[in-house]
């Protein structure tokens, strides 16, 4: 009998603690709960019997109500589980009563009669709800139908002590015992069944919902992809599952993010993060590049936790964003960077190289282009600066960083640290490789370009100083012919809140009428006599040293002033000619400067016209200076205007003559009729290559029928080997500075230099 109890205790203590486990995997099947606590409840229950045959009086009373309150709980736990098992609802209301009623029925039979009688009742109690089970479930296709015929049996064999004395013990335990296995063992399989049904009908609700969508989804375990939609499949260009192994999943992701997904997968899978997030570049099964972005989250499939993946192919709006962004920071007939890339370049490299680290930024400007393109063709103007570019890169890989900042302007910024005379030789290399040929299909060309070199920090600490300062060497080196290098130096350097204050100084400065002009004479090269003045101007700014014309007519070009501004300076060279007309007998013709962005504007001729018509001066009073960078960077559109100044009776000089290459052949084109030699050409003489190189020039202005003036005449040397050389008139501070009004006067009542 002892051997009966343990074999049956263990049983029902098995069945309990199974169905409970079951329960805490899937919850849904509450029923297993309950059956699972009825059963646990059944296997204590004869421990209570031991309990109260070994108690005193005292202790008996108080285990019957322990019995009372523990059958009571566990009957109602047999009813709920019933109710579970066949779906239906119960309200707490109702489950209080029937607690209430199983307790008083109970205590009624436990402290009126016997145990064998309370037994009894129980069964009775458990032969009745195995009825009302029966009812509800046997329409059931399931194995959950045979639930109510067992509890019945179970009841039944309950009563068997009753109706057959202790000798049917034995038998009832044992009949008990295997109707409480073939139970428990029904309800697992219909917990197992259900799950499984819950299971198949969730899957195919989830892949109805999956199976037209855009986004790829897939359901995976650790390793394992166990559902994918037909979109996942065609974002990764598969044709089915069976296609996806653990080994093409890691070789899907790159190798430096496949350690950061990996982690964020298993802690999303373990449930230490919620979700996550995040997109990256993949490859199609072909090869084709991919940009895609995940999300993921964790879910149950099948009874097991899994992680449910959403991809969304970004590829064609991210290549459609890098496209623009390479539109937008790329030139687009070379490639290479643009200048807003470069000064984004280069605003890293100011920011994080140190003080003592320096580096170099090349400024490269062709030479002549516009000539070249005028000649050749715009095509072949393309294709020569392309073959630069491809010359450039292949030459100067790892050196430098190659840029495009307009038609024929190249920026190249050094990869490493240079010192000054490191950079000196990368400017050389440079010049070195410009002087090979550049090889097109159908010809060689040789380019020369002007060069600007400025390093980091002894130019300028800043980008836009940097840029600045490099562009104003070029410049300078573009008044050396053929391929040349001009290093900056500080003074071409204006920081960016000291340019910005000068430009607003000069708005207030053309307002208030800060302006004015120094008068240079020109004089006779073989007797000195006074031939003009040049008309220079002078800003005197309130509390500020003198501002080079240089700086403030640059400011002027790049703020659009230089229009108002060359205005008001030719109205002033009016106003003064007038005054001095009062003042002497004598008069010589002012030659004011003008700006190549004034020469440009197409209403220009007829405002200097209309100026000259509102003061009644002569248009032979006044002429006009152009230099030469003016004139050869827009032919075209400084011709008509040329020739419209010249038919209004303005002589124009072609200024800074020799700064360029291809001003000789300028001089036939333009309708000039005077050519200052810069003072470049006139500061080595008297060496006897400088006096021919002047020399050349006059005789080709002579042919022309050009009056030629040297500028910047120094010495005494300088100004006879000019005169010797062919040059008209001289201009310098041999003679003269550039006068005020009160001074020049003094020159005009004299004729020649006055004599003090
Ligand atoms: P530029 O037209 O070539 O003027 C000649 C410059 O050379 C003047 O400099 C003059 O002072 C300087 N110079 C004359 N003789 C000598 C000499 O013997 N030795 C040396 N070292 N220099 C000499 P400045 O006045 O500083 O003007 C510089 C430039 O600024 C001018 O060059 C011209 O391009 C521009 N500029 C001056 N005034 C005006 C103006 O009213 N309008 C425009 N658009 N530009 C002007
Ligand atoms: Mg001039
Ligand atoms: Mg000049």
């Amino acid at each position: 009998m002892i051997n009966l109890s343990i074999f049956s205790f263990l049983v029902t203590l098995i069945m309990g603690v199974a169905l409970l486990l079951l329960w805490r995997r899937y919850r849904a099947a509450r029923f297993t709960r309950d059956i699972g606590l009825y059963y646990l409840a059944l296997a204590i229950t004869p421990f209570l019997f031991s309990i109260y045959s070994q108690a005193g009086d005292r202790g008996q009373t108080l285990v019957l109500w322990g019995t009372v309150a523990f059958g009571s709980g566990y009957l109602t736990l047999l009813l709920l589980g019933m109710v579970h098992l066949a779906q239906r609802q119960i309200s707490w209301a109702k489950i209080a009563a029937i607690i209430l009623s199983l307790s008083l029925l109970m205590g009624y039979t436990m402290f009126q009669h016997s145990w064998p009688f309370a037994s009894t009742v129980s069964g009775l109690i458990t032969f009745s709800v195995g009825a009302i089970a029966w009812r509800w479930l046997w329409a059931s296709e399931h194995s959950d139908r045979w639930a109510g015929p067992l509890l019945c049996l179970m009841g039944v064999a309950q009563c068997a002590q009753l109706a057959f004395g202790v000798d049917a013990t034995a038998f009832q335990f044992t009949l008990n015992t295997l109707l409480r296995l073939v139970l428990g063992l029904v309800l697992f399989q219909t917990a197992l069944q259900r799950v499984t049904t819950e299971a198949h009908r969730l899957r195919e609700q989830f892949e109805r919902l999956t199976w037209n969508s855009h986004q790829g989804v897939a359901i995976a375990y650790t390793q394992e992809i166990i559902y994918c939609n037909p979109a996942f499949l065609k974002i990764y260009g598969l044709t089915s599952l069976v296609q996806i192994s653990p080994e093409w999943i890691n070789a899907a992701i790159p190798e430096d993010e496949l350690a950061a997904v990996m982690t964020l997968r298993h802690r999303v899978l373990d449930g230490t993060l919620e979700d996550a997030a995040w997109e990256g570049p993949r490859r199609r099964l072909d090869g084709t590049a991919l940009r895609l972005r995940f999300a993921i989250w964790r879910t149950e499939w099948e009874g097991q936790p899994a992680l449910q993946t959403v991809i969304t192919d970004d590829t064609e709006h991210h290549d459609t964003m890098a496209a623009l962004l390479h539109q937008a920071t790329h030139d687009e007939l070379t490639g290479l960077p643009n200048r807003g890339a470069l000064l984004r370049r280069l605003r890293e490299r100011c920011q994080t190289s140190r003080p003592d680290e320096t580096f170099a930024l090349l400024l490269l400007d062709i030479d002549r282009f516009k000539l070249f393109n005028d000649a050749y063709g715009h095509s072949m103007g393309d294709e020569v600066l392309k073959a630069l570019t491809e010359t450039l890169q292949r030459e100067l890989t790892g050196v430098a960083e190659l840029s495009r900042l307009g038609s024929d302007g190249f920026a190249l910024l050094g990869r490493t640290a240079l010192d000054a005379a490191q950079a000196q030789d990368l400017a050389q290399r440079v010049q070195r490789i410009l002087a090979w040929p550049l090889v097109l299909p159908e010809q060689e060309f040789f380019v020369d370009a002007s060069i600007g070199l400025a390093l980091y920090p002894e130019t300028g600490t800043e980008a836009e100083s940097l840029l600045r300062a490099a562009n104003a060497a070029m410049h300078e080196a573009k008044k050396i012919a053929g391929t040349s290098v001009v290093v900056a130096e500080q003074r071409f350097v204006l920081g960016s809140a000291e340019v910005l204050e000068q430009e607003q100084a000069l708005r207030a400065g053309i307002i208030n009428r800060e302006f004015s002009l120094a008068y240079q004479p020109k004089v006779d090269s073989v007797n000195g006599a006074l031939m003009g003045f040049e008309a220079l101007a002078r800003w005197h700014r309130a509390g500020v040293d003198a501002v080079s014309p240089v700086q403030f007519i640059a400011a002027a070009e790049r703020t659009g002033l230089i229009g108002s501004l060359g205005m008001l300076l030719l109205s002033q060279a009016c106003e003064q000619l007038l005054k001095w007309h009062e003042e002497s007998v004598n008069l010589v013709p002012v030659a004011v400067n003008v700006s190549p962005l004034q020469l440009l504007d197409p209403g220009f001729p007829q405002l200097v016209g209309n100026t000259l018509k509102r003061y009644g001066v002569a248009p032979e009073w006044i002429s006009l200076e152009v230099t030469e960078s003016a004139a050869i960077g827009n032919m075209e559109q400084a011709l008509a205007q040329l020739i419209q100044l010249r038919d209004l009776g303005l002589k124009v000089a072609l200024d800074d003559f020799g700064t360029g290459f291809s001003s000789l052949a300028m001089l036939r084109t333009l309708p000039l009729s005077v050519v200052k030699i810069d003072r470049s050409l006139i500061d080595p003489m008297p060496a006897p290559d400088a006096i021919a190189v002047v020399q050349a020039i006059c005789q080709l202005a002579a042919t022309l029928k050009l009056r030629v003036v040297a500028e910047g005449v120094e010495t005494e040397a300088q100004a006879d080997a000019a005169q010797r050389a062919g040059c008209h008139e001289i201009q310098g501070y041999f003679y003269a500075r550039p006068l005020s009004p009160e001074q020049a006067l003094k020159w005009l009542l004299a004729g020649t230099r006055p004599i003090c």
